[in-house]
């Protein structure tokens, strides 16, 4: 970098290194909260691969506050069956094993304004990119980064064109490096992945074949199986005609298990045509093979999320067997919580401070998150490796969606259904009405909000002045069953206060801090509270 003419340095708030699904939803919650970023991708579309299809709770949480979930919705709807169960077979033809989600959202109903759904990374990243940009984020595409620095003052990165060479700098007060599994910016910051590593050569086949005969009118979206020739998974399209199977494992891993985990060493057209037909359980099956990608399944953290001005984020940051769907929704959480911290900072309302406290409630999200993915690993495909490698206990699905706690000094997680506001949980969706509108709590939060309850108005009558004593940070404040309808009285109990009391959700909606009642002072209490969760204090 340091020959480059200096003219050619071009400036923005956060440099975005990746252009995939984390670093376009980044670019997102950055635009959203009125950020400038530069996003670079050495890619110029998106990439073709499907891989992340499933997408939690959270996740389409995080969409809706974008304004894409209905976009999102729309295009899982043509795509996928609806609701599509996760079931475990012999092979498709062949014996219910067992029922891993009998439908993909029974039971939430309660707990989040969105639902669960299926959608492909290729119709996925469009939308965001366009969300994005329609946002006022920039994006450069056929572009590679090939060098990273920093200073006190800024991060730059170097990138050079694909098709013409040309190379040039650009400077960012920060940089976030949601650049993938072989993250340059990691790479060069020296951090290292930590963890259990890779222990499956796998292989994804894309194929086209009528599986209609056996899947016919189920509601099934990803098909486990598991046989004396494969372990993997099926992931189908609507119609049951094409879509991709994931190879773990092919033959006897207690006799070899060197070769049961290199599913990809033979990817000859023959080999990938039999492991599908033995997936299926269909000797004779018509079966075109479109593509094949290689792929390590690991379960591994980064060491560090954070370097000065540059933080990691997504597969950059941390890898795991894609059995949950975790992988991707995690990395999308990550620029969710480090979105607003940055806004910000950048906006003067928080000490840098604040940013630190992105890897430490980040990274123990992701080791737990990573291990239990790697937990489902071993119970759906590999359960010789139980007694061995002595995988943590599965949790509830629920746990690692809605569940995590940060900065929590007894838990990682928790069951969202008894967290009860509790500080450090995500808040609680609780329907509510606005002018007469059906409104979900979650739609309320953007900035920080204080939710007080029917007879806490002393809390909301400070929130002003306390909002302007901390330099004008966006503070919105609600009395719930005074300016909000709160037809059944619910929402006291559903935040763990009393109606005198009162609960602050940060701009992630994460619970920052509550008062079970009433205060002598409200406006000092409040104060105390809104400047510790701005990082004006050290804890
Ligand atoms: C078979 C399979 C199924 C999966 N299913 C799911 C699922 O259902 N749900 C889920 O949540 N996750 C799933 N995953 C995981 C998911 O695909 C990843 O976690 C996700 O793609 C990570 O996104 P990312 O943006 O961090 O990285 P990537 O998608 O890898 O994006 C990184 C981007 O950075 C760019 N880049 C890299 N280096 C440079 C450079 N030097 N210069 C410029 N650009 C660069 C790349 O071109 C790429 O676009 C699955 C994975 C697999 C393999």
């Amino acid at each position: 970098m340091s020959n480059r003419d200096a003219s050619a340095v071009d400036e923005a708030s956060v440099l975005i290194a990746g252009g995939g699904m984390v670093g376009l939803c980044a670019a997102a919650f950055l635009a959203q909260r009125g950020i400038r970023s530069v996003t670079i991708d050495r890619l110029k579309e998106s990439s073709p691969l499907p891989r992340a299809a499933f997408f939690h709770m959270r996740t389409l949480e995080m969409f809706r506050s974008l304004g894409i979930e209905d976009a999102v919705r729309e295009r899982s709807a043509r795509d996928f069956v609806p609701e599509g169960a996760i079931v475990a077979m012999d092979c498709l033809a062949g014996r219910k094993l067992g029922d891993i989600m009998p439908s993909l959202n029974e039971g939430v109903e309660a707990l989040s304004p969105c639902r669960r759904l299926y959608l492909n990374q290729p119709s996925l990243e469009p939308i965001l990119r366009e969300r994005a940009r329609e946002a006022g984020a920039t994006l450069i595409q056929g572009a590679e980064i090939t060098d990273v620095r920093q200073d006190p003052e800024s991060a730059s990165v170097a990138i050079r064109d694909i098709d013409t060479g040309a190379e040039r700098v650009l400077r960012g007060k920060y940089l976030i490096g949601a650049d993938g599994a072989h993250s340059k910016v990691r790479d060069i910051l020296g951090i290292r992945y930590e963890g259990r590593g890779a222990f499956s050569n796998s292989l994804t086949i894309y194929f086209t074949a009528d599986l209609a005969p056996w899947i016919g009118d189920k509601a099934w979206s990803i098909i486990y199986v598991s046989n004396p020739v494969l372990g993997g998974f099926f992931r189908m399209n609507r119609t049951a005609q094409a879509g991709f199977l994931a190879v773990n494992i092919v033959g006897d891993p207690l006799r070899d298990p060197q070769a049961a985990s290199n599913a990809a060493q033979d990817v000859s057209e023959d080999h990938l045509i039999d492991l599908v037909r033995a997936g299926v359980g269909a000797p004779d099956l018509a079966v075109r093979i479109d593509g094949f990608t290689r792929w390590r399944a690991t379960a591994s953290v980064a060491q560090r999320f954070q370097d000065e001005r540059i933080f990691i984020l997504g597969d950059a940051a941390h890898l795991m067997p894609p059995n949950g769907g975790f992988g991707g929704n995690t990395g999308i959480h990550d620029a969710h919580n480090l979105a607003w911290k940055l806004a910000l900072v950048l906006k003067g309302h928080a000490p840098a401070r604040l940013l630190e406290t992105y890897a430490s409630e980040r990274k123990p999200v992701a080791q737990f998150t990573v291990e239990q993915a790697f937990a489902r690993y071993v119970a759906r495909t590999a359960p010789w490796l139980h007694s061995t490698q002595k995988p943590d206990a599965v949790v509830h699905d629920l746990e690692i969606e809605l569940g995590h706690l940060y900065g929590s000094p007894t838990a990682t997680h928790a069951d969202p259904r008894e967290t009860f506001g509790l500080p450090g949980s995500r808040a609680p969706h609780l329907w509510l009405t606005r002018s007469g509108e059906r409104v979900s709590t979650l739609d309320l939060i953007g900035n920080y909000v204080l939710f007080a309850g029917a007879d806490g108005g002393a809390w909301t009558q400070a929130a002003a002045a306390v909002a302007r004593r901390l330099g004008g940070v966006p503070l919105d404040a609600y009395c719930v069953g005074k300016d909000l309808g709160d037809a059944q009285s619910r929402f006291a109990q559903a935040y763990g206060i009393s109606p005198k009391g009162a609960s602050l959700v940060r701009p992630d909606g994460f619970v920052a801090w509550r008062s079970h009642g009433e205060a002598a002072d409200p406006a000092s209490v409040l104060h105390e509270a809104l400047a510790r969760s701005l990082g004006h204090h050290c804890s």
